[in-house]
Formats: C-alpha cells, structure tokens, sequence
C-alpha cells in the first residue's frame, strides 16, 4: 500500500482499543471507510496481544464474553455457537483461541486487512493553525503523512521496576533478569531451576504454571497479601454503578485515588488461586506473601537475594510481574503535542476533554491514559468500547468537530 499525502484520521497502534475504534467508527458511518489508517510496526491488527498470550501461555481471557473488538456484543457467543467449551466459567470467558478466532472474523466482515500501514509512528508534530490545524505524523521509515485528527492507542504503558533493581551491578547475564513482558515460555528450558516471580497479578500467576510446567521450583513474592478476585476490577466499574459517583466527582486527584483503590494493585482469579494452592501443596512453588526483597546481586552465577524480613534465597532467574505505568510526560509521541496543547497532568494521567481530546485539539487519547476520563477500566477491552462512545461522535458530528 502506498502512504498517502494525507488522511482524515491516523490511528497511532492496532490493538484491541484501535480495532474496537475502527469497528465502532463504520458501524455509525460507513463511509468514513476511506478516510482513516492505523500505523503499527507489524502491520496487523492486536499482533502484541497474540504475542503476550502464547508468550505467558495464557488459555483464557480475564474478561467475559461480552467484551471484545465488535460493537454487536452477542457477537462472539454467536460466533461460539458450535464452540461452547471454548466459554470458560464464570461469564463465559472466551479461550485463547476462540477470541482470536473471532478477532480474525471481525478483521474480515469489517474489511480491515490492509487498514493497517507497517511503521511505528516516532514523532507527532502538531501545526497549529487558525483555519484547518493539522498533525504531521513521522514514521521510522522517514515517510511522512499530515492528519486531521490523531487517536493516540499505543497500549500497555511502561514497565514498571521495583526500586531495588535499579540498584543492581550490570554484571548478570540479561535473560536471568526480565519484566513479566519480556518473558517468552515457548523459548525457554527451565528444567530443575529456580525462579523468583515478584508480584501479586494475575500475569505473576501465568508465569508461575508456565514454568512449573518446564520444570522449574518457583517462589511467588508479593508485597501484600494474595488478592482473589475475578476480574481486575469491580464490574460496577463498567455502569452507573460507580461511574455515576466518579463522573460527577470534579477533584481529578481524588479521581485518580478512587482508580488506584479499584484496581489496588494485582489480584489472581480465583482458579489461578485453586492451582497455585495445589501447586503449593506439592511442593512446586513456594508463596512468600507480605515479603520484599531489600537487594539483589549476581554472584557464583546465581542470585543472591535479600528480603526485608532478614531472609537469604538463591535463585537462577528473576522475573518481575509488577505491572506497568501510564505516565503522559514519559510518552514520546505526547511531548510535542503537549507543548501546542497543554492540559492538567494529575499524576501522570491527562486531564481529557469529554471526547477524550486534549483540549481544543483534534487530539484524541485511548486506553490507560484515559483512566481520569473512563475509570479504573480504560485499559481493558471495555474500557475500549466506552472510549469509543466519546470519540467516535466528535468524529462524526459536524457540531462536535474542532477545526
Ligand atoms: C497478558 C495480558 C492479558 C490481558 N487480558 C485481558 C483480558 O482478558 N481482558 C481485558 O479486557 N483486558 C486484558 N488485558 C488488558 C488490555 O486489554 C490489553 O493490554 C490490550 O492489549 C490493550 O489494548 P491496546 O490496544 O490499548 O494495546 P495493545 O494491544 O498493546 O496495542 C497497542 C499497539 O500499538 C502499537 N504501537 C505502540 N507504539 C507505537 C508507535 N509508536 N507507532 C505505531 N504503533 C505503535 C503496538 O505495536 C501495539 O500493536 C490484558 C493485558 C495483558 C498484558
């Protein structure tokens, strides 16, 4: 596909938030078809979600059956209709398998194939005028295309490292140390190793059965207590329940504190509990909760490690599942834009409009960013969909359009 000149809309990312735009964006008007692209460095659609799941082996999703890329949200039990066992109690959580099945099934009914161009976006330059403003999108190839509009969904924000890593000689061998996203099960031989997973989520558990499963002894570290809880956060996250409450809040902090106590770090479902249990029972993985790590060091090529209760293990790997971090003023495609359109930063998070624009912009933002906006969920799947209620009419509507 040849780059335009110019388009209407630039999609920065083409993951599950971006495919769910998409999707939303032709359901409410057809012939926008033709007037927008995403930009991702694979040229697919959701290729760094089909990379974390066969990396963490993960069966199945979090999220029920409902949640996913299409707007119709029967749409994927009708697509299971022959495939009920790929539905996973409680609320049909759909398997691996089946939800990329139905993604792929969306991708064609939608004709999205060739809606994705291959490059990462690495600038975003605003030109700011008074009559027809315009963003300049720069890509690693050196091609340059100017938009209209730009929706910001470039995903899972940036790992976060505990502070006591920082501390840490460079003198280990670096597939000894990862984060939870550089973790590749399917390339790895573990048999009779060590491992210290650091971390109370849900990732933090996948990794755990993955290398039991290739013969490793595991040790789960948590700062706090093991949560059980089905989903990351509470379903009343997702309605009136609570939103209701946290819309009409005005106080962006306190919005923020009422995100951090919803989603109160990792929690594991409650069948990821049941098989870390059994696991424990047989001697296969150790579960160290309310423990920390105080330092690390590489040494006789093993970790040595010391916890804050007075503790010494040694380990072979260390892997940590302590999350990521959205933070607006760490986002290389934010930097520029920010200057020509600055808004409230509350703690890394930007203060939106209620499209989810950065103010008086054609600047639009999905996912975690968006979390003062759309509320502890902005990062999953329906967070996606209830982002796409505020954007898509401020790209349809003439009355809502700036510029
Ligand atoms: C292991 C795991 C399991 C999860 N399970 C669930 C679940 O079951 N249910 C749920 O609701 N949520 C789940 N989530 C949370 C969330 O839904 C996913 O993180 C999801 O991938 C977020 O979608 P996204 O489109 O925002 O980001 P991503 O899927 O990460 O997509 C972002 C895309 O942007 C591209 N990109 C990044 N920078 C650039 C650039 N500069 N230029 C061009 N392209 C760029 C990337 O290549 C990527 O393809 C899970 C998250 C993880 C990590």
């Amino acid at each position: 596909m040849a780059l335009p000149n110019y388009i209407d809309l630039a999609i920065v990312g083409a993951g599950v938030q971006a495919l769910t735009l998409t999707t939303h964006l032709l359901q409410k008007r057809a012939k926008y078809y033709h007037k927008f692209l995403a930009f991702d460095p694979s040229q697919t659609w959701l290729s760094q979600w089909q990379q974390q799941f066969a990396a963490q082996q993960i069966p199945c999703l979090r999220s029920p059956a409902v949640h996913h890329p299409d707007p119709n949200p029967h749409q994927l039990r009708t697509f299971a209709e022959h495939r009920h066992h790929e539905l996973f109690p409680p609320y049909d959580r759909p398997g691996t398998k089946l939800f990329h099945d139905f993604c792929d099934e969306v991708i064609r009914r939608w004709k999205l194939e060739d809606k994705v161009y291959r490059g990462k976006v690495v600038d975003i330059l605003p030109i700011k005028r008074a009559l027809h403003p315009r963003f300049q999108l720069v890509l690693d190839t050196e091609e340059t295309i100017m938009t209209r509009r730009v929706v910001l969904a470039t995903g899972s924000g940036k790992m976060q490292f505990p502070d006591w890593v920082e501390k840490i000689p460079l003198n280990y061998p670096s597939e000894t140390l990862c984060h939870s996203q550089q973790v590749n099960l399917n390339q790895l031989k573990l048999t009779g190793e060590r491992i210290l997973i650091v971390g109370g989520g849900l990732s933090s558990g996948h990794l755990a059965k993955g290398a039991i499963n290739l013969g490793a002894t595991v040790t789960l570290m948590t700062r706090k207590q093991l949560q059980e809880k089905i989903f990351d956060a509470d379903p009343g996250w997702l309605g009136p329940k609570y939103l209701k409450d946290f819309h009409a809040e005005t106080d962006w902090y306190v919005r923020y504190q009422q995100i951090q106590q919803a989603r109160n770090g990792g929690s594991m479902t409650p069948e990821m509990m049941l098989q870390l249990r059994k696991a424990s029972h047989e001697g296969k993985i150790q579960i160290e909760e309310c423990c920390q790590v105080r330092e690390a060091h590489w040494q006789n090529n093993l970790w040595q490690v010391g916890c804050h209760d007075g503790n010494k293990h040694q380990f072979d790997r260390i892997w940590l599942a302590t999350g990521t971090t959205f933070n607006t003023k760490e986002h290389p495609l934010l930097q520029n834009v920010l200057e020509t359109y600055p808004t409230e930063i509350v703690n890394g998070l930007p203060v939106l409009d209620e499209h989810l624009r950065l103010p008086k912009s054609n600047f639009f933002i999905m996912g975690g960013l968006t979390a003062l906006q759309i509320g502890p969920v902005a990062r999953n799947i329906h967070g996606g969909k209830m982002a796409c209620r505020r954007i898509v009419p401020a790209i349809i509507k003439p009355s809502l359009a700036i510029g």
